[in-house]
């Protein structure tokens, strides 16, 4: 596999190299609308740090990036006059994700929109289920640790991310554990 060097396209939002349409910006989070999304009202929200994937991101961080694509939902409600959002995280390029820093998307829905969201649900085995169950249980006992450091906020003035070699490769890997 050919080793990417390129500077992050999100990186470059954030460092308004790339010129956007901004809805909302406090020291961590950017919300952006998506040029090429799925109706107009459609936005980012993404960490102005990069990380590549949402384990990477500090639970500060995470929360401070829900919490503004809930009030980013709601503000989609007051203005554009519709009957629900969908709020989504395409994590890892098997789930969608398309460019190697972590954002949520936001999407307005209305009935009969055409947008497709939704997968065949499907009878699954038992033994599956308990497999998987007690393989999640086992992995889940630490959750509720929380980090208790603050991250700073991102210094302004800072270069657009370069994706190194090295985390890339993480990237990669990332990507094929969750297949
Ligand atoms: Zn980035």
């Amino acid at each position: 596999m050919m080793a990417t060097k390129a500077a992050c396209l999100v990186c470059q939002i954030v460092e308004n190299k790339i010129p956007s349409k901004k809805v909302y910006e406090d020291e961590f989070v950017l919300a952006v609308l998506d040029v090429n999304g799925a109706v107009p009202g459609h936005c980012f929200v993404m960490p102005k740090n990069h990380y590549s994937i949402i384990e990477q991101v500090p639970d500060i961080e995470i929360g401070r990036l829900f919490q503004a694509s809930n009030k980013i939902s709601s503000a989609i409600f007051e203005s554009l006059g519709v009957q629900g959002t969908n709020i989504f995280v395409a994590n890892g390029v098997p789930a969608g994700q398309t460019v190697a820093h972590f954002t949520i998307n936001v999407i307005p829905r209305k009935d009969n929109d055409g947008i497709n969201l939704q997968w065949q649900p499907k009878q699954l085995s038992e033994e599956e289920m308990s497999t998987v169950e007690l393989k999640l249980k086992e992995q889940t006992k630490n959750i509720g640790h929380f980090e208790k450091e603050e991250k700073k906020p991102r210094a302004y003035a800072a270069k657009p991310k370069i994706i190194s070699e090295e985390e890339e490769e993480y990237f990669t890997k990332q990507m094929r554990r969750l297949t």
